[in-house]
């Protein structure tokens, strides 16, 4: 099982998509109850972490914030002392130089908030983000990590998927070896002062396509680029295996708050009806299932997309008519890949690229339907 560890609430950055939302929703009223009194920082005793991941041999923990490595001493603590099977960590990079070499080389996976270029990645995230982020990315690298780095991306308006993309994977400063994207969408009450409708349909589903295409070139070439989105649903056709929510959130990945208490998905943080357990008296395994996607059943890609975030369904800030143009997204993607299905297996029946590159640790963070 995958549990997000939220380490701290605390972030020292204030992106648009994140920060800026948040403060623009204080006070509003969501339908939903909230704890509003959880500890900013880890309360709970980690040697009661330790006992609930050692009830599962497959305890993965990927270490999350706020900005996780703003408590560097409570990531070693828990490293030094908790028996999980991997560690992972998502981060906004910028402090990544600030772990001890010994740690970084014992992280599974470094997934590190990027949005592309430098103008990009500062607009959202703050003049200077992109130079330190890249700068600490080199140091991991030159400190011996060995594990998979990820380039997370968070898109929205005005971004060029295709131009974006195809940067973080290819160029001068440093090329990641894998990426990965979130839409936001979704998540706050800023679909009427958005330009959505207009940029899915002119940049980025075309960017898609484009993208898709871009991806199986390469695939001819011998080389299966680490685009998280069209692994993930490539494996799945390939398998001929549908899949439950890609995420993972409420039946493969769950999270743990600072206060210990257990939920499906660090982003439903203190929404008391979705309190599913707690490190100190649950097991990590036979946790309760959570499912929020009702309109999903009828889908005719259900079983392709999964369903699309559960805590965008809880909250509904979006209407249905708005969110649809979301699944329309997802519609794109998933058929675009589709279409390329013959050619790839092509590829591999002719040994051009091997079945093994679409693998991947599934549930590392990625949520594949982004
Ligand atoms: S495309 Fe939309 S409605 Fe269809 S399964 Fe995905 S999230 Fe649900
Ligand atoms: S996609 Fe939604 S439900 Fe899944 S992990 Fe992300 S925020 Fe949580």
């Amino acid at each position: 099982m995958f549990f997000h560890l939220i380490i701290t609430t605390d972030c020292n950055l204030r992106c648009k998509y994140c920060y800026e939302e948040a403060v623009r929703d204080i006070g509003v009223d969501v339908g939903v109850s909230f704890d509003y009194d959880l500890p900013s920082e880890i309360s709970y005793d980690v040697n009661d972490l330790a006992r609930f991941c050692s009830l599962d041999p497959d305890c993965s923990l990927i270490f999350y914030g706020g900005e996780p490595l703003l408590q560097i001493d409570r990531i070693k603590q828990i490293m030094d002392r908790v028996p999980a099977k991997r560690f992972l960590i998502q981060t906004n990079g910028t402090l990544l130089h600030e772990l001890d070499a010994n740690y970084i080389r014992r992280l599974h996976t470094i997934a590190v908030s990027v949005d592309g270029r430098e103008s990009t990645t500062d607009f959202f995230r703050g003049a200077g983000t992109f130079k330190k982020v890249i700068m600490n990315v080199r140091h991991v690298v030159k400190q011996g990590f060995g594990g998979e780095l990820i380039a997370r991306m968070t898109v929205m308006e005005p971004v060029d998927i295709y131009e974006e993309v195809r940067w973080l994977l290819d160029n001068d400063e440093f090329s990641f070896p894998s990426v990965h994207w979130q839409l936001n969408a979704g998540f706050w009450n800023d679909f009427e002062r958005r330009d959505f409708e207009r940029w899915v349909e002119d940049s980025y589903n075309p960017g898609i396509r484009r993208l898709v295409r871009f991806w199986v070139d390469q695939m001819k070439k011998g080389k299966v680029l680490r685009i998280y989105p069209f692994l993930g649903i490539a494996k799945s056709l390939l398998e001929g295996k549908p899949s439950k929510l890609r995420c993972g959130a409420g039946w493969a990945n769950y999270a743990i708050q600072t206060d210990g208490r257990i939920i499906p998905c660090p982003s439903m943080w203190g929404m008391r009806e979705f309190y599913l357990g707690d490190i100190r008296n649950s097991s990590p395994i036979g946790l309760p299932e959570v499912f929020v996607g009702d309109r999903c059943h009828d889908c005719h890609i259900y079983r392709w997309c999964g369903g699309r975030c559960l805590y965008a369904n809880v909250l509904k800030r979006w209407s249905w008519s708005s969110y649809r143009l979301v699944c329309k997204t997802v519609e794109n993607l998933v058929n675009s890949l589709r279409r390329t299905l013959p050619q790839i297996r092509g590829l591999i029946k002719s040994g051009v690229v091997k079945y093994e590159d679409f693998q991947f640790l599934e549930f590392n963070g990625c949520e594949i339907i982004p």
